[in-house]
């Protein structure tokens, strides 16, 4: 959600910072903003908008200098317009600072700067930071501290931290210092890129990459002074340490559109590679199971556990229910999901066996690091499975398994999902070999996990014929999303592409739950797509169907290839490969994405940035 960068060195930072703030959009925001030291003062030049806005104001209105900071802000507090668009500035201009984040004590500390005489020109919580700072600023000055120390400002800045309840990432600037920048975190993510006799911010790796591929992670209550000369790292409670300086693998190529015309598409796409990749070294198939190098647990203590609680949020808490009814059926362990910001507050109780997982993309997501950091305290091993490498969660996590699905752009999550499925089949056929599945079923599955990418291949030929289909309705103003057992969390997670991207009201259930409500909805102008792949019980699922049918609500049936009858029984009909039943939402997920995305793309919709929604969502 929303992102920082800064630069500090010899190159012109503005242009660092607006190519910076382009490969953050991604993450989702709706003003942008950037700061440039210059001998006459701190220039800011900010715009409620897209970047591009902001790169035609700073193509207009330079702000030539070799240190800044920049901003996309998703707001929180405030209404999205220029004068509380980041950067801010604190005092007199002595201090400009960017944040991500939210204080949540921010009326008390306003009010108290109010009456020390401070004038807020915005509705921020992010202003009373920038003025608690030159508050200090200045009275560490007329106490003595000399203001062309460096440590005047560390102090200004810590003594100010401390005041602050809530989450943030800061960098900031101060005008009467031509060589420095603090940046702080606690809460919202923060990568150092280090350089030679420069140095980078950004809130992840992706403006970092072609220009170093250094880089120090910053961790939760630490700070980092920033210099030409050099970077000093230290933690609110054990002081100055060496940085950690790890190398980056990504490459830029990872975030090149190519030929498509969307992120989405292209990540649509992407599956039946991003599936290969979350295969790749982890089948043994010569005793029918699954590897794993990042658990950090022996078999011991892996037969131990008799429940699995996976917490998640939006998609990713999708993905858990395909891991639920996978792990029960496979593992035989209880398992049950659930929402991370319900988890967080919420007290269940928890039995020295259950094992946590953290479901998340970014591995950022606000609430599921706080619903980890909460089982973590109550002495659970609490695992990730998530996307990007190096992230808060995948470090503070006590194992896990990365996705490596590649960067994810496009704001509703497409790959990952699939990906965060196929990890959770991995897992079940784990933990089930170590349990009762038999040595012939852990091949089956196998057998079956393997063929994936390719009938994943396969099924993308469908995206004409999904075109044709989302022309047919894309004027309609409701949806419903219908599936039973496997494809019941296909069914949520299809209504929700389509609600994110496209702006229609849509809603999933199991097919058969729809008699007892949802029902009432359907009409001649509300479609009902159907999840219908051979399984145990097709038959049932076609009887709900002629139930829709009955009342007039024209149908659209995801179905296995060659299933005729259906053809005579819905209006439309998009065919998958055969698989599996416990594999069918890898593919009949994949209409659905494509179904959602031409729909937007028709309604003229952002399909990448989709209104109001942020990628990380990094605010509680
Ligand atoms: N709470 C701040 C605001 O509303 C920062 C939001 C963000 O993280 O972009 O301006």
């Amino acid at each position: 959600m929303c992102g920082i960068v800064g630069y500090i060195g010899q190159r012109d930072a503005a242009k660092f910072l607006v190519e910076g703030l382009h490969r953050l959009e991604y993450r989702g925001y709706d003003s942008a903003g950037v700061a440039v030291w210059q001998e006459d003062g701190i220039a800011v030049r900010k715009k409620a908008g897209r970047v591009d806005e902001l790169a035609k104001l700073v193509a207009n209105e330079p702000a030539d200098g070799s240190v800044g900071i920049g901003h996309t802000r998703w707001a929180t507090h405030g209404e999205t317009t220029d004068i509380n668009s980041h950067p801010h500035t604190g005092g007199n201009g002595e201090v400009v600072l960017v944040h991500n984040g939210v204080i949540e004590n921010y009326t008390a500390i306003r009010a108290q700067l109010q009456s020390l005489g401070y004038v807020f020109r915005t509705q921020t919580d992010t202003e009373i930071v920038a003025h608690l700072i030159a508050h200090h600023l200045e009275e560490q000055i007329r106490l003595g501290s000399d203001p062309s120390e460096v440590q005047t400002y560390v102090d200004a800045v810590q003594v100010s931290l401390k005041k602050l309840k809530g989450t943030y990432g800061l960098a900031i600037v101060f005008r009467d210092h031509d060589d420095l920048m603090i940046v702080a975190r606690s809460g919202s993510p923060l990568v150092i890129g280090v350089g030679e006799g420069e140095y980078f911010v950004a809130s992840d790796a992706s403006p970092l990459i072609g220009y170093t591929d250094e880089v120090v992670y910053l961790a939760d209550h630490e700070l980092a002074v920033l210099r030409k000369s050099g970077l000093e790292l230290s933690h609110r409670d054990t002081g100055i340490h060496t940085p950690d300086i790890q190398t980056l693998d990504q490459v830029s190529s990872d975030i090149d559109l190519g030929s498509f015309d969307h992120y989405m598409l292209k990540e649509i796409f992407e599956q039946p590679q991003s599936i290969e990749n979350a295969l790749r070294g982890r089948i043994n198939e010569d005793e029918a199971t699954a590897i794993f190098g990042g658990l950090n647990m022996d078999p011991q203590q892996l037969r131990r556990i008799d429940r699995i609680v996976l917490t998640a949020c939006g998609t990713s808490w999708h993905a858990g229910l395909v891991g639920e009814y996978l792990l029960e059926e496979f593992a035989r362990i209880p398992t049950e999901v659930e929402y991370a910001s319900e988890l967080r507050y919420r007290n269940p109780p928890l039995g020295t066996r259950t094992m946590v997982f953290a479901i998340t993309q970014s591995g950022e997501t606000a609430d599921t690091l706080a619903a980890m950091r909460e089982c973590q305290r109550k002495g659970h091993p609490t695992l990730a499975i998530c996307n990007v490498v190096g992230s808060t969660i995948a470090r503070e996590a006590d194992g896990g398994i990365y996705l490596h699905a590649g960067p994810e752009i496009g704001v509703a999550s497409t790959k990952a999902f699939t990906s965060q499925v196929t990890v959770l089949t991995l897992l079940s056929l784990f933990l089930g070999r170590m349990r009762h599945m038999s040595y012939p079923a852990g091949q089956r599955i196998i057998r079956q996990l393997l063929e994936i990418p390719s009938q994943i291949e396969k099924t993308l030929q469908c995206n004409d014929v999904v075109k044709e289909v989302a022309a047919k309705y894309a004027e309609a103003n409701n949806f419903l999303y219908l599936g039973r057992l496997y494809n019941f969390p296909a069914a949520l997670e299809g209504a929700l592409k389509l609600k994110e991207i496209s702006y229609i009201h849509a809603e999933g259930y199991p097919a058969a739950e729809m008699k007892h409500g949802p029902i009432a909805l359907v009409d001649e102008h509300t479609p009902s797509v159907f999840i219908v792949p051979r399984c145990g019980i097709y038959p049932k699922v076609l009887s709900n169907l002629a139930e829709v049918k009955a009342r007039r609500g024209p149908v659209i049936a995801i179905a296995c290839e060659g299933d005729e009858k259906i053809a005579e029984l819905a209006d439309d009909v998009i065919y998958v490969p055969d698989v599996e039943e416990c594999l069918q939402p890898l593919v009949t997920s994949i209409p659905l994405q494509l179904l959602a995305y031409h729909i937007a793309v028709l309604r003229g919709c952002d399909v990448d940035k989709p209104r109001n929604l942020a990628k990380s969502v990094t605010v509680e």
